[in-house]
C-alpha cells in the first residue's frame, strides 16, 4: 500500500473548477436535450421550414448532444493523474490516485 498524496491545494482548485464547468456542461445538455426531443416531435415541420432532409434535421439536433456527452466526459478526469472519475458524483479523493479532490 502507497501513503495516500498529501493534499494539494491546486489540485483542490482544479478539482473545484472542473465541478463547476460540469454544472454548465449539464445545463447545456439539458437545452439540447429539450431541443432534441421538441424537434423530434415537430420533426416533419423543422424539416419543411429549413428545407433540410428529416435525416439532416435529426443529425443537426443529434451532433451537440455527442459533443457535450464527450466534453462532460473530457471533463471528468482527475486533476493529478488525468484518469477518468467514473461515475462517482461527488469524490473525496481520487479512486485511481488517492489524490485529495476536496478540502
Ligand atoms: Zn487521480
Amino acid at each position: 500500500m502507497t501513503e495516500p498524496n498529501p493534499p494539494d491545494p491546486k489540485i483542490i482548485e482544479q478539482f473545484e473548477q472542473m465541478r463547476r464547468r460540469r454544472w454548465i456542461i449539464l445545463a447545456i445538455g439539458f437545452v439540447l436535450l429539450a431541443v432534441y426531443f421538441a424537434t423530434l416531435l415537430r420533426i416533419k415541420e423543422v424539416a419543411a421550414a429549413t428545407g433540410l432532409s428529416k435525416m439532416a434535421v435529426m443529425v443537426a439536433v443529434v451532433l451537440p448532444l455527442l459533443v457535450v456527452m464527450l466534453a462532460a466526459f473530457a471533463n471528468w478526469r482527475c486533476p493529478a493523474c488525468h484518469k477518468p472519475l467514473g461515475r462517482t458524483f461527488n469524490p473525496s479523493f481520487c479512486p485511481r490516485c488517492g489524490a485529495k479532490l476536496k478540502e
